[in-house]
């Protein structure tokens, strides 16, 4: 603890091999000791690594888990998102600020605690929850706040705050010696793939007998579709990495989930990490890598010793490492990589770039990471719970698992039910159920709207609550957030906004300026002051930063005013005064570009994207 000295810094470097692409692991373990990455720590991380001192500052800058300026011994980040604060948080902030007296964003005098806020940790099934440091505190109350406080204060320096803040541990391995969390697992349907019973190294053993081309043909014949969202076929995905010659081929596990109201991943990481470390083996025999990354997001870092025992586990059991169950020449190995705060890490370029130790800004594709991934060598990243249904689909064959859902989007899908529903938690059904069905088993009642994929979905209204969670209708990463009647739709819409807003990694001009003006004209119809032209106005801005962003945070990020607009037209009219005397005809992009201009300051006049 204390000020950055330069011998400490150069052992943090040379620990990590003093490798340019390990950066974000040595500012995060500077950040660690030192509570800040300052400018002699700067300096010294730039000269023993050879950088310039601003690709440094660059790193440090992105992510919002480090900071150049210090930071109270501890830090607690309480959770922002909007379910947290449908759940309380306001109340819960306040009692910190009183406690502590300080706002977020500030440290105490005496340099002991620092207060901030922070995007969704992944906890919306138990809100509102925080991090203090790494630990997780969740189902916060005010009185729960002021105690948490007084205990953090009554402390001596350098406690082990995981022993001392939890006195209860949640449900299954989250009382694991190396977990011991507060957190539930809150899983309320077990379906037939991630949840049944599995013999681990069954799935492997059956890959093994096959030739790596035949375990792709089993995923493909299986259809099975990357569930994070977007997609996209596995097997097709495998055969593509495997075509591309290397001397070199890695599997990437994304386990950044941070889309608000997104859980699943949390819980498999606790209770399915062998299905999930099974999948990737499996996907490294299958397309010829030898080494794995789960790149894990850092709000759950209070995993990474548990996952590294299970690593460790399955290496002594012959699962993993040289020579994999007997099979002379089939290696493969993994390493667990922590994140530092950032949504649009999740994106699996911009998580690449994380990888390699810098920005996480998305890259430009083509080439693909199956051609030019991780350090420009053929690369597969997927998600977590893709890589789990590997294993099983293994183990029982790609008929098994093909008759499971629809067609088009065959086996299961978890969901992460939260907001104004009695059953949050999680969830795995057949792709094909609808969304009422999901509504009824989560005990939502009648809701006003419910948000299917989470800010960057769609929220859906009543009168189309019989549609079909899968890819050809109600696609989802696993986000179900229920709103009920007493929610103000454009309030949530606005927060959302603001999530992205926060979360845009700045490069493009449509979503780095776009979404402020998105807001500010969202906001100005919200609080009653809108005209009819707005409307047009929020169209055509939605419609410019949805064609022009470069990656898929700006794609998407307009959704919350698209599917308002589309879904709930009554909001917007009932708050819009008749136009009676303004001739404006809505949007003029001329005047928006300038708009653009004066929030963008200098750095927006070299707009890459528009
Ligand atoms: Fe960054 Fe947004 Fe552009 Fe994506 S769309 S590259 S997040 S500025």
């Amino acid at each position: 603890m204390g000020t950055a000295s330069e011998e400490a810094i150069r052992r943090i470097c040379d620990h990590l091999g003093n490798d340019r692409t390990r950066l974000l692991d040595i500012v995060r373990a500077v950040d660690r000791r030192f509570q800040c990455v300052d400018d002699l720590a700067l300096d010294a991380i730039a000269s023993q690594l050879a950088l310039d001192r601003a690709e440094v500052e660059g790193v440090v800058s992105f992510y919002s888990f480090l900071s150049t300026h210090p930071k109270g011994r501890v830090v607690i980040r309480l959770c922002d998102d909007v379910v947290d604060r449908m759940k309380g948080a306001d109340e819960v902030r306040t009692a910190f600020e009183t406690e502590l007296g300080i706002r977020p964003g500030e440290t105490t005098p005496d340099g002991s605690i620092s207060l901030e806020r922070t995007s969704c940790i992944g906890m919306s099934d138990q809100a509102p929850s925080a991090m203090v440091d790494q630990v997780i505190v969740n189902e916060l109350t005010a009185s729960k706040a002021r105690a948490l406080v007084r205990a953090l204060r009554a402390l001596p320096p350098g406690s082990d705050l995981r022993a001392s803040l939890s006195d209860c541990y949640g449900d299954g391995n989250n009382a694991h010696d190396l977990v011991r969390a507060s957190v539930r697992n809150s899983i309320r349907l077990r379906g037939p793939v991630i949840f049944a019973e599995y013999e681990n190294g069954s799935g492997l053993r059956q890959s093994l007998a096959m030739s790596p081309a035949e375990v792709i043909r089993v995923i493909k014949a299986s259809r099975l579709r990357g569930r994070g969202g977007a997609g996209f076929p596995t097997g097709i995905k495998w055969e593509h990495t495997r075509s591309h010659q290397a001397d070199q081929r890695y599997i990437i596990c994304n386990a950044d989930e941070g889309e608000p109201g997104t859980f699943k991943d949390r819980v498999i990481l606790t209770e399915r990490p062998d299905l999930l470390i099974e999948g990737m083996t499996i996907a490294g025999y299958a397309v010829g890598a030898t080494q794995g990354i789960v790149y894990l997001r850092a709000e759950y870092e209070y995993l990474h010793a548990f996952l590294e025992s299970v690593l460790e586990r399955r290496r002594h059991a012959g699962l993993l490492g040289r020579g994999i169950l007997g099979h002379s020449g089939v290696d493969f190995d993994i390493h667990v990589r922590l994140g530092a705060g950032s949504y649009v890490c999740g994106e699996e370029t911009a998580l690449i770039e994380s990888l390699e130790g810098r920005r996480g800004q998305p890259r430009y594709k083509p080439p693909f990471p199956a051609e030019h991934g991780y350090l420009q060598k053929p690369t597969v990243v997927n998600n977590v719970e893709t890589l789990c249904r590997v294993s099983r689909i293994l183990e029982r064959g790609s008929a098994w698992f093909a008759a499971l859902g629809s067609k088009a989007s065959t086996g299961t899908k978890l969901l992460s039910v939260c907001g104004d529903c009695h059953r949050p938690g999680i969830y795995e059904v057949e792709f094909g159920i609808k969304l009422s069905e999901v509504l009824e088993l989560s005990g939502s009642g009648h809701p006003a709207a419910v948000l299917v994929g989470g800010p960057s979905g769609r929220l859906i209204p009543p009168a189309e609550f019989d549609r079909s969670i899968c890819f050809d209708d109600l696609s989802t990463g696993g986000a179900i957030i229920v709103f009920d009647r007493t929610r103000d739709l454009l309030d949530i819409a606005s927060q959302y906004l603001a999530f992205f807003i926060h979360e845009s990694c700045g490069y493009c001009t449509p979503c780095r300026v776009g979404n402020t003006l998105l807001k500010e004209r969202l906001d100005k119809i919200r609080d009653g002051r809108g005209r009819p032209e707005d409307i047009s106005y929020l169209e055509n801005l939605a419609g410019t930063i949805t064609t022009a962003s470069r990656c898929g945070l700006g794609w998407t990020s307009p959704n919350p005013v698209l599917s308002t607009l589309e879904g709930f037209p009554e909001e917007y009219e009932r708050r819009i005064a008749p136009n009676t005397d303004v001739d404006s005809c809505g949007f003029d992009l001329d005047a928006s570009v300038q708009e653009a201009g004066r929030l963008a300051g200098p750095e927006g006049s070299g707009s890459h994207a528009l």
